[in-house]
């Protein structure tokens, strides 16, 4: 592991929050976590797990000890008939791991590509996009307890994921050293995930079901898209509607999208015919937290250097750089203001996505 002093946090998160870590600590591999909980110093602090910092809002300096996962490696642990097993370390970037099982001849992860960040956090938040989440194409995962030290795999059960969420994502309730892991509980900030196995099922067949993909494919003519060429149409999508970080900080969609029942959701519709729905498998209604926040006027204002993303409601976006960049103070008052005015129009409260530090 490499301990670092005083860092600017400013590289490691896409919205390019201007914040300091006291210390961050970069680990390599399951042994440094050994060697962590060890040190006499770093063994006690308080930590945050940091992957690519795409999910993350600093709203101020950062006091506990910053483990910032750079565990590598990717490779194929089985084949089967009916799926291929892939392992890769937490901290390989994700859109680059999508990238390299498609060139190694094993498709599925196609519809997740370019969404930014490490692999390491695509579990925490269950990440989805154009019609597959990430619990589709998941096997495991290997994670190390901070607090007991020790070693533990989960399978997709474990984990408990749902929409943009899992056991990742609660707080551990009443953690004590010694505790026996029980897997319901909460895991977050206490399990660093080390590994995660990727169950790529045989054979491949494309996921078109996503509207923008269906009509893309329609377009060209094809019935039959290679996952290259999935692969291609999502980035290029993508590319066309969500800012790119490395150019306007961002983190990508503020706001989860909430979840009606069907008398709420006609309620709204008699007011408001136009809104956006989905029926879900459960009998709930998804509503788009992007046309809610429209709707109520939200599209290119501003807080200071936060915005309301110009070509989709549903991003805050950084409108300075460098030294002049937005702080996590302005994007929280803009969330805060979007929130009330989608509550005080609609009745609906939207929960933000990143998680906020
Ligand atoms: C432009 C843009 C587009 C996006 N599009 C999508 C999208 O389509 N779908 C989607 O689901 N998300 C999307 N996101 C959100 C984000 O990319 C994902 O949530 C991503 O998985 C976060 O990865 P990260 O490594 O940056 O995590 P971070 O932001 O570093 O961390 C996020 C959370 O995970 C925890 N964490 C990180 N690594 C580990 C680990 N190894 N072990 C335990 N906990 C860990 C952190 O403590 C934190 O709580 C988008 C973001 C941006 C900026």
């Amino acid at each position: 592991m490499l301990v670092e002093k005083n860092v600017s946090l400013q590289p490691y998160n896409t919205f390019g929050i201007m914040a300091r870590a006291d210390t961050l600590v970069r680990v390599y591999s399951s042994a440094d976590l050994a060697a962590l909980r060890a040190d006499a110093k770093l063994g006690a602090a308080p930590v945050f797990i940091l992957g690519g910092g795409s999910n993350v809002v600093l709203t101020s300096d950062v006091a506990p000890v910053v483990l910032k996962i750079e565990i590598k490696g990717r490779r194929l642990v089985q084949e089967t008939e009916r799926a291929w097993i892939v392992q890769v370390g937490a901290g390989e970037p994700w859109h680059d791991t999508v990238a390299w099982t498609l060139a190694q001849g094993w498709p599925g992860l196609e519809n997740l590509a370019l969404i930014p960040g490490t692999v390491g956090a695509a579990p925490v938040q269950n990440i989805g996009a154009y019609g597959v989440e990430l619990q589709d194409r998941f096997d495991s995962l290997d994670a190390v307890d901070l607090l007991t030290g020790q070693s533990f795999s989960l399978d997709a059960a474990q984990c408990a994921f749902g929409y943009r969420d899992s056991i990742f994502k609660h707080a551990p309730s009443n953690p004590r050293a010694g505790d026996v892991l029980p897997r319901s509980m909460g895991l977050a900030g206490r399990a660093v995930i080390t590994q995660v196995r990727f169950r790529l099922p045989k054979p491949w067949r494309p996921e078109l079901a996503y509207v923008e993909l269906a009509r893309r494919a329609a377009d060209e003519g094809i019935t039959q898209p290679s996952a290259q060429q999935i692969f291609d149409w999502v980035c290029a999508i993508r590319r066309a509607k969500l800012p790119d970080p490395a150019v306007i900080g961002n983190a990508g969609s503020f706001f989860k999208n909430p979840t009606v029942t069907p008398e709420q959701c006609a309620d709204i519709i008699a007011r408001d015919p136009k809104i956006v729905h989905y029926p879900l498998d459960d009998g709930r209604i998804k509503l788009a937290a992007g046309w809610l926040i429209d709707a109520c006027g939200w599209k290119g204002k501003t807080v200071g250097q936060a915005a309301v993303y110009d070509k989709q409601a549903l991003v805050l976006v950084n409108r300075g750089r460098g030294q002049n960049s937005v702080t996590g103070g302005e994007v929280m008052t803009l969330a805060r203001a979007i929130q009330t005015s989608v509550y005080e129009r609609f009745g609906i409260r939207l929960e933000p996505e990143p998680v906020i530090l």
